[in-house]
């Protein structure tokens, strides 16, 4: 009803205003040069229902880069082309413990393939897994799928994606680390292309809440009925987002907000309710998707202002899966 949803919406601006003060705890990455030019202030919401409502709340209309959330996508479309096992066969589903760009846990623990498609090494793989002779064809069923999704076709942020690009040393220790052990099925140059490429999409939090709707709601889109991503593609993505989304943090955050979420180091973060039937009182919140945005970082590069404001949400709406 319209109170319910105006009763939301004074909670959830209360919130905001609250852990906007957080912000000035964490910093703006600034490996990637321009991620530097952010604004460490902003924190933004967006809260899409599986009825359609949104409650939005801060600074919502900033655009900022998918970054490392791109995984999460990239991984369902190599999944829909190349079928689960094949992509599983080359990519493992288990959390490193490790920062989202470690180099060393691939060498140490004599793995025969990436740990998860969710930190770097595993999502060049993934990468490399797509179809397509150039970056450009292997991204395009991304784009697709990202249209049909949000009824409109994300671009590419260039600035981002040659600044990423220019400073990607680490980026490309890893791609020949992986070319090395023989896990890349492509041309290493090509995959790490893709790979910055999609990095560099330019969403905003109600991009990001949309695309958490349709995974709460197993691929399906309740606003066109559309099975958009097939349910076992998406139950896997969700699967790893719980257990690998927020890097090293991703035990502290199923244990503390206790729902599937995937960061990304501009700031962004994807998170979501998946869908089941429980509260009568607030059947909004029961698969929504939700998009927060706030370029403060804390140590393992996730937002820190957002982190919290989830986890005082989840808390506050009985979210967790558990
Ligand atoms: N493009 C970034 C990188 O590879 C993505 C990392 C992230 O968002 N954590 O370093």
């Amino acid at each position: 009803t319209e109170s319910t949803e105006e009763w939301l919406q004074q909670y959830v601006d209360d919130w905001i205003a609250f852990y906007r003060k957080h912000t000035h705890e964490g910093e703006v990455a600034s490996y990637i040069p321009v991620l530097q030019e952010a604004n460490a202030d902003h924190l933004g919401i967006s809260i899409i229902g599986k009825n359609g409502t949104n409650i939005r709340s801060g600074d919502t209309d900033v655009p900022f880069t998918i970054q490392s959330i791109s995984k999460v996508l990239t991984f369902i479309v190599a999944c829909m082309e190349r079928g689960i096992s094949y992509v599983l066969d080359r990519v493992d589903v288990e959390p490193t413990g490790e920062a989202f760009n470690s180099i060393m846990h691939l060498e140490m623990k004599q793995v025969k393939k990436p740990f998860n498609p969710l930190v770097n090494a595993g999502a060049i793989t993934v990468a490399s897994l797509l179809e397509g002779k150039s970056s450009d064809q292997k991204l395009e069923p991304l784009f697709e799928l990202l249209e049909k999704m949000l009824g409109y076709r994300p671009h590419l942020d260039i600035d981002v994606y040659e600044s990423e690009r220019d400073t990607s040393m680490r980026n490309r220790a890893i791609g020949y680390y992986l070319l090395e052990m023989g896990y890349l099925e492509s041309d290493l140059n090509i995959s790490l292309e893709a790979y910055f490429k999609q990095c560099s999409i330019e969403v905003t939090i109600d991009d990001l809440a949309k695309i958490g709707m349709i995974l709460a709601n197993d691929g399906f889109d309740p606003s066109t009925d559309e099975e958009i991503i097939p349910r076992q593609v998406a139950r896997l993505a969700k699967a790893l987002m719980l257990t690998c989304g927020m890097y090293d943090a991703s035990g502290k955050f199923a244990a503390y907000v206790g729902i599937p979420a995937k960061s990304g180091v501009a700031g962004g973060i994807i998170a979501l309710a998946p869908a089941r039937v429980r509260d009568e009182e607030l059947p909004f919140i029961d698969g929504c998707g939700i998009g927060v945005y706030g370029p403060a970082l804390d140590k393992q590069g996730n937002s820190i202002a957002g982190i919290r404001l989830l986890r005082h949400i989840a808390n506050k709406w009985d979210l967790s899966i558990f």
